[in-house]
């Protein structure tokens, strides 16, 4: 439940009318499904305004995504699939965080027993996947803050992921989420391992918002760690911000996205704070941009990046966003990220590992989909083998009872 204090005072209660009477996570899926269906781009756009009553920026921003939708869609086989390791820990906690994630050093303990069961399902998974005829596509190392983990560690992990499902992915990212982990000497060891993206989030550049969220580091460690890894020879490089945090408004938000862009990452996320369950926020009380402001900021952020030629190439809502606003992934022209647009759209399914991993399941024939869920937390993860075995049985049977076209799988027993 969201703190009354917060609703009243900060956000106000207000839900603003941008998304008229769609509540969907995905309505890039809806406007997809309406141009499938034969409408024109401008039917489908007036489809979504007058039928749904939706804006007309969010239905164009809806159409342009859709196209990244449909490219996608349309370059992957009945067999691919995606692959996710979840790394459950970061150094800090943020204040708006509601995820299962454990910050060091109190979690220290947890790690190493974390990483030597993430070892053991990655076997256990690649044994599987060897003999059930799907192929992995794209690899996404998210968290938490998957470069919490030391330079030993993080060798260690990418070393056992190119051990068990190889190496040559067309799309090979790390999350880089906290500036203050990165290190030369973890950039490196990405690169070498073949990661070919990486996605490091200043969130804000404004040190009273970084600091209201609960970070450690500045302004300053986001642009070493930017230049660090451009220096390395990364070449795809996303920044995720949050309109809506604490301490933040229009006028900081339009600074921190103009310092951004100054980078030229190829891809820019633009996300709307969501306020959950579990977040401290609620407790701190803090001061929170209303509706109209963080509207004001995505207005902005859209306007902006359309007119330096990025294009918004995926877009999801959450429950508890500001004023019910969405998030936007936006891109550079041709860099857009295979693994977030097929997880957002659905487009196929998802083999996910480590602490909190939700596998999804989908038949690309009739579009049926199911999850099966790994252990939560460290802890649980940690002692519960043969729930997360059991998970990726799960998994691989799906797949093995289905005739999918360009899929012969032979019989595991
Ligand atoms: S970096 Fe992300 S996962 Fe980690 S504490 Fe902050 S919001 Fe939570």
């Amino acid at each position: 439940m969201i703190n009354k204090e917060i609703l009243t005072g900060a956000f106000k209660g207000e839900m603003d009318s941008q998304w008229g009477v769609l509540t969907g996570v995905r309505p890039v899926k809806l406007i997809t499904k309406l141009t499938d269906r034969g409408l024109s781009d401008g039917e489908a756009i007036k489809s979504f305004m007058e039928e749904l009553g939706v804006s007309e920026m969010r239905s164009r921003i809806c159409l342009a995504a859709s196209e990244f939708s449909r490219t996608v869609r349309d370059g992957l086989a009945a067999r691919d699939i995606l692959l996710y390791i979840g790394i459950p820990f970061c150094p800090t906690r943020c204040t708006y965080c509601s995820f299962v994630s454990n910050s060091m050093p109190g979690a220290m303990k947890l790690l190493d027993p974390f990483m030597d069961m993430l070892l053991y399902e990655m076997e256990y998974a690649a044994e599987r996947l060897k003999i059930s005829g799907l192929n992995i596509r794209a690899v996404y190392i998210g968290g938490g803050t998957p470069t919490t983990l030391d330079e030993e560690r993080l060798e260690r992990l990418l070393s056992a992921v190119e051990r068990h499902f190889g190496s040559g992915f067309d799309e090979y990212t790390v999350e880089a989420g906290r500036p203050d982990t990165v290190t030369d000497k973890k950039l490196e060891t990405m690169l070498r391992h073949g990661v070919n993206r990486i996605s490091i989030n200043p969130q804000s550049l404004s040190p009273a918002v970084l600091s209201a969220i609960g970070r450690q580091h500045g302004p300053e460690e986001f642009f070493h760690a930017f230049e660090a890894a451009r220096r390395a020879g990364f070449r795809y490089i996303n920044c995720d911000l949050i309109a809506g945090l604490p301490a933040d408004n229009p006028e900081s938000f339009k600074d921190t996205l103009r310092r951004v862009m100054e980078l030229s990452p190829e891809n820019i996320t633009v996300h709307t704070l969501a306020v959950k369950r579990g977040s401290t926020i609620n407790e701190l009380g803090a001061a929170l941009p209303t509706a109209d402001e963080v509207r004001a900021m995505l207005d902005h952020g859209a306007e902006t990046l359309t007119g330096a030629g990025y294009r918004p190439y995926y877009l999801y809502r959450q429950k508890n966003s500001a004023g019910g606003f969405e998030n936007t992934g936006w891109t550079k022209p041709a860099m857009h990220s295979l693994y977030n647009v097929a997880t957002m759209e659905e487009l196929c399914g998802n083999l996910a590992l480590g602490g909190g991993a939700v596998s999804k399941m989908m038949d690309p024939v009739t579009g049926f989909i199911t999850r099966a869920f790994n252990p939560k937390y460290p802890y649980e993860y940690n002692t519960n083998r043969e729930k997360i075995e059991k998970c990726k049985d799960e998994f691989f049977d799906f797949y093995r009872e289905r005739s999918l076209p360009g899929i012969d799988v032979p019989n595991r027993e």
